[in-house]
C-alpha cells in the first residue's frame, strides 16, 4: 500500500501530503493546497478592496464636479436670491454718460433715460415708476 509522503510545503511551512501539492502559476513553485487557497481569499478580499476604493474616488469625483469646494446651502440661497433679483431687474443699457436705454419693467416700452436729471420720471407710455436706476 502506497503511503502519501508528508512534505514540508516551502511556501508556508506546513506539512501536507505530497500528492496534494500543485504548482501555483503565481507563487511559481509547488505549495500546498492551503497555500493556494489563502491566495485566491487574499486576491478575492484585494479585489473588493480596490473596487470599494475606485468607487469611493468616483463619488468624491462626482460630488466635486456639482459643487465646487466650499460650496453649501447657504451659497446655493444667496445664488438663488441673487438671480431672483436679476430676474426682475427692468433690462437696462447704458447708451452715454447721461443717457441709458431702459426697458419698462410694468410694459416693456423700451426709451432712453436721463439719468442725470432723470428723466423722464416714469415711463412715457404706461406711467409706471422708473425701478432700478
Ligand atoms: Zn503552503
Ligand atoms: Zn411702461
Amino acid at each position: 500500500m502506497l503511503t502519501p509522503v508528508k512534505v514540508k510545503c516551502k511556501r508556508c511551512g506546513r506539512e501536507a501530503k505530497s500528492d496534494e501539492f500543485v504548482l501555483d502559476p503565481v507563487y511559481k513553485m509547488m505549495v500546498c493546497r492551503d497555500c493556494v487557497k489563502e491566495r485566491r481569499m487574499n486576491e478575492f478580499s484585494a479585489a473588493k478592496a480596490k473596487q470599494r476604493e475606485e468607487a469611493k474616488i468616483k463619488m468624491e469625483e462626482q460630488i466635486k464636479k456639482e459643487k465646487p469646494a466650499g460650496w453649501d446651502a447657504e451659497d446655493a440661497e444667496i445664488e438663488r436670491a441673487f438671480k431672483a433679483k436679476q430676474a426682475a431687474a427692468p433690462k437696462i443699457e447704458r447708451i452715454d454718460d447721461a443717457n441709458v436705454k431702459y426697458t419698462c419693467k410694468k410694459c416693456k416700452y423700451q426709451f432712453k433715460f436721463n439719468v442725470l436729471n432723470r428723466m423722464p420720471g416714469r415711463c412715457p407710455y404706461c406711467g409706471g415708476s422708473i425701478q432700478g436706476i
